[in-house]
């Protein structure tokens, strides 16, 4: 799917989205495409975030600066992976059953026996994890071995090497375990610990001061006026950035005021790697955003932009922080915080990979819109087709402010802004929620 071409803009009115104003075509205002404005906001990132040392436990969640390698082979020494009998494979000559004498015992924190004191014919009782005492090629499970006194009778030859881990078999002394940019989940910690890194290299985290704008927002808890609103994406903002990876600055609720909004984006940009605001972007008399932002100093390098929910969305740079104007519906508002925000975070933050994974599904019933707009449209899932792929219904076709859907919603499907008709059946790309 392309968003090459510019997009003229078809739909009139403020916000655009379900505005019925829509049928009017706004002549010669013309759409960013969804995948410029998303490059524009990564262009902006000029850089990963520094880098600080974190104790190992303190790391978890946070990104990787540069890549972990191991500084000995991994594992350092040949051990045990069975609890049983370290022997000769050469000892065992004939037809069976074999007998071999019981010399010793060997457990995992033991230290390695040295190699001169195990004559031929000899086996040392060996637990999981104990180094394999130096002229043993072969440990024979307990299980097929029979032990009386200090005879160990074996009736199934074992094939030389069983049941030894050997040195370096899952990484050799200065192998890379972890790549650079990689976020250190469970795996990561577990790999880390076991090379022993007590101290680990880690980007800072990325600092997002966030604000929503809008004379109508109360706070949940406060009484509505009449006209008046609950403040919906403040909270949706301190949700999606309650990441291990992130520090998040919350400015609270503006009203449309040019005065206390210049205050706060000041501040916000400078306190934050990022900057996010919501409400007040659109062409209404009371969207001071752009201007405010532009007579604060900031570059605005994107405003509308060819993407359904959130056309009116600004993105941009003030100081040493990067802009996202956001819209102030309430699903419009999370779209873009999902599709472009949290990328440009992502690239900020160091990770190598920024985007999410990908899922595909094919549309259960076929669709006609108006092309134009890259549409990410509350989905949800019905089941698989007869080859496996999920089979997504779209809920309704106008919805950037119903926060209700969204939550009834199993993920976004996207809908490219080329098309026009779409067939049940064909397979789209489908966000996760
Ligand atoms: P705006 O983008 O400021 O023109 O706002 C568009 C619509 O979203 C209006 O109906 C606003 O009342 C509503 N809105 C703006 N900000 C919020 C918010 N923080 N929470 C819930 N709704 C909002
Ligand atoms: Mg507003």
């Amino acid at each position: 799917m392309t968003d090459s071409a510019p997009a003229i803009d078809q739909a009139g009115g403020t916000n655009g989205d379900e505005d019925p104003c829509n049928a009017i075509p706004a002549v010669g205002s013309r759409l960013m495409p969804f995948d410029d404005a998303l490059a524009t906001g990564l262009g902006l990132v000029s850089r990963p975030v520094p880098m600080e040392t974190v104790p190992l436990g303190r790391s978890i969640g946070r990104i990787l600066a540069g890549p972990a390698c191991t500084p000995v082979p991994m594992p350092a020494f040949d051990h045990a992976a069975m609890d049983g009998y370290a022997l000769r494979h050469a000892d065992l000559v004939g037809p069976g059953p074999w007998r071999l004498a019981v010399t010793g015992r060997i457990a995992a924190g033991d230290k390695p026996a040295s190699s001169n004191v195990f004559p031929p014919g000899t086996t040392m009782r060996i637990l999981t994890g104990a180094p394999v005492p130096g002229p043993f090629d072969t440990v024979v499970m307990q299980e097929h071995a029979t032990r009386n006194g200090n005879d160990l009778t074996i009736a199934r030859k074992p094939t030389k090497g069983d049941n030894i881990r050997l040195t370096g078999e899952d990484g050799a002394a200065g192998a890379r375990i972890v790549a650079d940019g990689t976020q250190i989940g469970i795996r990561e910690a577990a790999a880390l610990a076991a090379i022993g890194q007590a101290a680990i290299d880690v980007r800072r985290r990325v600092r997002i001061a966030f604000f929503s704008s809008g004379s109508e927002l109360r706070e949940p808890g406060e009484t509505v006026a009449p006209g008046q609103i609950f403040d919906a994406n403040r909270y949706t903002l301190l949700a999606a950035l309650d990441l291990p990876w992130i520090e998040s600055i919350d400015l609270g609720t503006v009203p449309d005021s040019p005065q206390a909004l210049t205050h706060a984006l000041v501040e916000a940009s400078r306190r934050a790697d990022m900057v996010i605001s919501t409400g007040g972007v659109s062409v209404g008399d009371e969207d001071h955003m752009p201007k405010v932002f532009r007579e604060a100093g900031g570059d605005i390098r994107a405003m509308k932009i060819a993407m359904k929910p959130g056309k009116p969305l600004a993105i941009g740079r003030m100081n040493n922080a990067v802009y996202l104007g956001l819209p102030g519906n309430p699903v419009a508002a999370f779209v873009g915080w999902l599709t472009i925000g949290a990328l440009m975070a992502r690239l900020m933050a160091g990770f190598a990979d920024i985007n999410p994974p990908r899922h595909y599904a094919c549309l259960a019933t076929p669709i006609t819109r108006r092309p134009g707009r890259k549409e990410f449209r509350p989905a949800r899932m019905l089941g698989r087709d007869g080859q496996g792929t999920p089979l997504v219904e779209l809920l309704g076709a106008s919805f950037s402010a119903r926060i209700g859907l969204l939550c009834a919603a199993d993920g976004l499907a996207v809908i490219p802004a080329e098309s026009e008709t779409m067939e049940a059946g064909t397979v789209i790309e489908f966000i996760r929620l």
